[in-house]
């Protein structure tokens, strides 16, 4: 039996772990979660899963009214809530928090010694080496939550060395629009991906590619790569999870429907698969398996990943921050689509740059960051 904590419990990447562990009793349990503000579904959360014994949230004056309804939970507010589910007594930490947040919860389960199942991309962006650095200073794991990551993980093979990665990505909603089309695109269209059902701000990152940014990041740090190992291409279809090559030419894939079950799952019962977490994807019907090459003038934010790779330090703590508040105001109908990516750039230059690593160095980038881009909203 596994316990499982679970910060950032109440999204997408959250509730779809609940239901994988609800489907599995005989498995893995979960001791602990964390809920952002959403304390109406953390009441049901709570009621479905009598194993919850510690539970953060942003304010414990939210839920006031019945914490005295579980005498056996304790709850904790705020930053130390995260830590509290983070360091808890469990056998693997599921981190699937959105953005920057998600990092110091990281090296807070890593430096406790647990194994991390990692959704929270943010986390190896502005910080991969570090993080990297610590999981084996504490002989820890970190499990890729990311389907592409996953896929990779999945293919890999223990005593052979492999030439590249192929990560793919389906280009978003806007693949087919030019860079005059996009410009102006609205909201609602922007939230509606075709392939995959997954948060706000990852489903607009999918739409500018600077996930898919994030993800080249990603799979440098936790496959420890070179840059020339890290190629992607445009698979619409996401039928493809992703790909490696290995020394001798041979191509290894991962496929499957489109559902982040699998990934999830994977992470938590690695190296075992669990049964009937996901419907075949059948061959007999009608498949079609496109691939195209980047447009690196139409999806800049990829250019500016192998840039950031090259210069490294607080590069992509000053990326990742000016994305998130753009994102966020983008989704408050403040810029339009067009502007998240300048910002981004106009960030990059704006703000001191600092070679060095640190983790002070990549809390005070971030909210330099911020405060700069809040400062251009005037
Ligand atoms: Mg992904």
């Amino acid at each position: 039996m596994k316990k499982i904590a679970i910060l950032g419990a109440s999204g997408s990447i959250g509730t779809t772990t609940l239901a994988i562990i609800k489907e599995n009793p005989k498995k893995f349990k979960v001791v602990a979660i964390s809920v952002y503000s959403n304390t109406s579904l953390l009441k049901q959360l709570l009621n479905d899963f009598p194993s919850i014994q510690l539970v953060g949230v942003k304010s414990l004056q939210e839920i006031s009214s019945y914490i005295l309804d579980y005498p056996n939970v304790k709850f904790y507010e705020g930053n130390e809530g995260l830590n509290q589910v983070a360091t808890c007594d469990c056998d693997i930490v599921v981190n699937a928090l959105v953005g920057f947040v998600g990092l110091l919860p990281t090296i807070q389960a890593l430096n406790a010694k647990k194994d991390v199942a990692l959704a929270n991309k943010e986390t190896l962006v502005v910080a991969g080496k570090m993080v990297m650095d610590l999981a084996k200073q504490n002989n820890v794991h970190i499990y890729p939550m990311d389907s592409e990551h996953s896929a990779i993980f999945q293919c890999l093979e223990k005593n052979n060395p492999i030439r590249k990665v192929i990560l793919t990505a389906s280009g978003g909603p806007f693949f087919h629009y030019s860079l005059k089309e996009v410009e102006n695109v609205p909201v609602e269209k922007a939230l509606a991906h075709p392939n995959w059902k997954m948060g706000k701000k990852i489903t607009i990152d999918c739409a500018t590619m600077m996930n898919k940014a994030f993800e080249i990041v990603e799979a440098k740090w936790l496959f420890n790569l070179e840059l020339d190992q890290i190629e992607v291409v445009i698979h619409p279809q996401s039928k493809i999870h992703s790909m490696i090559e290995f020394e001798d030419g041979s191509i290894k894939a991962q496929l499957g429907i489109s559902s982040m079950r699998i990934p999830i799952s994977y992470a938590l019962s690695y190296p075992k698969r669990i049964k009937n977490v996901c419907a075949s994807l059948s061959f007999l019907e009608k498949q079609t398996f496109e691939f195209y090459p980047v447009d690196k003038h139409r999806f800049e934010a990829i250019e500016l990943a192998y840039e950031g790779l090259k210069r490294q330090g607080t590069y992509f703590a000053i990326m990742n921050a000016a994305n998130e508040e753009a994102v966020q105001m983008y989704l408050n109908h403040e810029i339009h689509f067009g502007r998240i990516i300048e910002i981004v750039k106009e960030t990059l230059n704006a703000c001191p740059f600092e070679n060095k690593l640190t983790l002070e160095n990549v809390i005070k980038a971030d909210d330099l960051a911020r405060t700069y881009v809040k400062g251009l909203k005037k």
